[in-house]
């Protein structure tokens, strides 16, 4: 089992989510396999759909990053830090422009009013879809 953070559904309230995860061994390569749910990421406590859902609502619909939290985050607690902000919001805009985090993403070519954390738009149209990883042996 393991913990997965974010709303359940489109806008719906965060929750903590406890998935179930799936090793399998491969009688051909000895390669153990591990299976998730498609919107579990590797390495990160959030889900995709809500990490995409919490940079759509601070790029395109421009809410502040302590709103976009109580959004997604269900830990209520929050520190004197994170009342005024969110350095997830930062932490998730710098990965996606570094290709670390939905790398498959291309640019918006619309040009919106806030644009902090967005990715430049550089060749958009021509950056490749990159292969998704699995496991052929
Ligand atoms: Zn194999």
């Amino acid at each position: 089992m393991r913990q997965m953070l974010g709303p359940a559904e489109a806008l719906g309230a965060p929750v903590m989510l406890e998935v179930a995860c799936r090793r399998y061994l491969c009688v051909a390569c000895k390669a153990v396999v591990l299976v998730v749910p498609s919107t579990m990421l590797a390495g990160r406590r959030y889900s995709a759909s809500a990490i995409a859902q919490a940079l759509a609502l601070f790029g395109l619909e421009g809410q502040s990053p302590a709103k976009i939290r109580g959004r997604t985050s269900p830990d209520k607690i929050v520190g004197a830090t994170a009342s005024t902000g969110w350095a997830s919001i930062d932490r998730w805009c710098d990965a996606v422009r570094s290709g670390n985090l939905f790398p498959e993403a291309r640019a918006c070519r619309r040009r919106l009013g806030c644009v902090r954390g967005a990715i430049p738009p550089t060749k958009a149209s021509t950056v490749p879809m990159p292969p998704r990883s699995a496991h052929h042996c």
